[in-house]
């Protein structure tokens, strides 16, 4: 069987182990920790936001934007509708309501119509969101002029989820550093890792502070162990900031590296008139992180075939996430898009396809995989995966 070829894997860079190894010669595995202030000021420094609190997760992160934002019980909070479950879980931790926005096909990103309708209602019916959460999805920035245009006319904030987007820039400004409150993720298929962990990052100092009194159990600064306020141990610990910061030297080599992925993709796939790399807008760099495509609606490939020729390569890809608003858990909440009855989002996760985009890919992976595409949107290939081997 020939080696995996992974979608996104942890991608260690050499520099991370001196770090390891600071937090273990003096002792500080424990959470917090000197390796934690660094890399929260590297973060912090790298796209131009004075304040970050390292946290466990990308997750907690949002829950903790969510709270330094005051949502609470029976809040509406809005979310872009393409996105992993991550970005929308939170808001049920706190007892709100999400409404799901739908996307453009210009970026994948939430549709500033969509938007602009579903405050409509909001208004009408008295039910004003609190917050806007906006993803930036695989890499590449919503369209933020135009959202922020709107949230700003109706004084609401924005959470901008750039879990997958750290590195990507918007009209010469980092990705995660336009919403009120920005997050990224150190998941292990991110960018770049901590093996698990996430920040927040916010110019609101106050913000800061409390996210990091919450997500150290809100303990008071006491002598004994005293609580006003619920808690969470929502924390980074030292040693996995350590792995952090040693990433942080090589993520715009892996910056760079990715958009080879997708360019090489985009050069070789440009004569496939059945397949449409992710559109990527000029109003700034993604990080692209993951090269997505579409396969249009009349071709004889569908999205799963093309998995199922890669997966019996032992090569690795995926669906386009679902959309919350057509999650079974989710899909009891109002979702509003461009057009009353029809969905972006949906129509992109039928027949959208992630690449492998992993930057352990040797040339030669990136070209099995180009060889592999290629012959199953050959004009000879009869449905049958089996014509796909090489
Ligand atoms: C990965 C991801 C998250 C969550 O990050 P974790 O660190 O895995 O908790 C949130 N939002 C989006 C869009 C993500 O891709």
């Amino acid at each position: 069987m020939a080696k995996k070829v992974y979608l996104s894997s942890p991608h260690m860079g050499g520099y991370e182990m001196e770090y390891i190894k600071k937090a273990f010669d003096t002792n500080w595995i424990a959470p917090l920790g000197p390796n934690v202030d660094d890399f929260e000021k590297e973060v912090a420094n790298y796209v131009g936001v004075k304040h970050a609190t390292a946290t466990s997760s990308g997750t907690a992160a949002i829950h903790l934007a969510l709270k330094c934002l005051g949502i609470k019980k029976g809040d509406v909070v809005f979310c872009s509708t393409l996105t992993f479950a991550a970005s929308c879980n939170p808001i049920i931790y706190q007892g709100a309501d999400p409404v799901f926005i739908d996307s453009n096909y210009e970026t994948w990103n939430m549709c500033s119509i969509a938007l602009e309708r579903a405050f409509n209602y909001a208004k009408k019916n008295n039910k004003m969101p609190k917050a806007v959460i906006v993803v930036n999805l695989y890499g590449q920035s919503a369209d933020f002029d135009n959202i922020k245009k709107i949230c700003d006319g109706y004084n609401v904030p924005i959470i901008e989820d750039a879990a997958e987007s750290l590195g990507a820039t918007y009209k010469g400004k980092q990705s995660g550093s336009i919403g009120d409150i920005g997050i990224y993720s150190f998941n292990g298929n991110k960018i770049i890792t901590t093996s698990g962990g996430g920040i927040l990052v916010s110019n609101n100092e106050e913000y800061v502070k409390k996210s990091k009194f919450w997500a150290t159990q809100s303990r008071e600064n006491e002598r004994h162990y005293e609580h006003r306020e619920l808690g969470f141990n929502y924390r980074i610990s030292n040693v996995l900031a350590g792995i952090g910061i040693g990433q942080m030297k090589v993520l715009e080599e892996r910056i760079k590296r990715k958009k080879k992925i997708y360019k090489t993709y985009e050069e070789e796939f440009k004569d496939i008139k059945d397949l449409q790399m992710m559109p990527i807008f000029d109003f700034g760099e993604p990080n692209y992180w993951l090269s997505a495509m579409t396969i249009k609606n009349d071709s004889k490939i569908k999205p799963i075939d093309l998995i199922l020729a890669l997966e019996d390569e032992n090569i690795e890809s995926r669906p386009v996430w679902k959309p919350m608003n057509s999650q079974p858990f989710y899909e009891c909440y109002k979702f509003f898009s461009k057009e009353e009855s029809f969905s972006v989002a949906d129509d992109i996760f039928n027949r959208g396809v992630c690449l492998p985009s992993d930057t352990n890919m040797s040339d030669d992976d990136i070209n099995k995989v180009v060889k592999i595409v290629k012959k199953i949107f050959d004009h000879d290939y009869k449905g049958d995966i089996n014509n796909v081997k090489l």
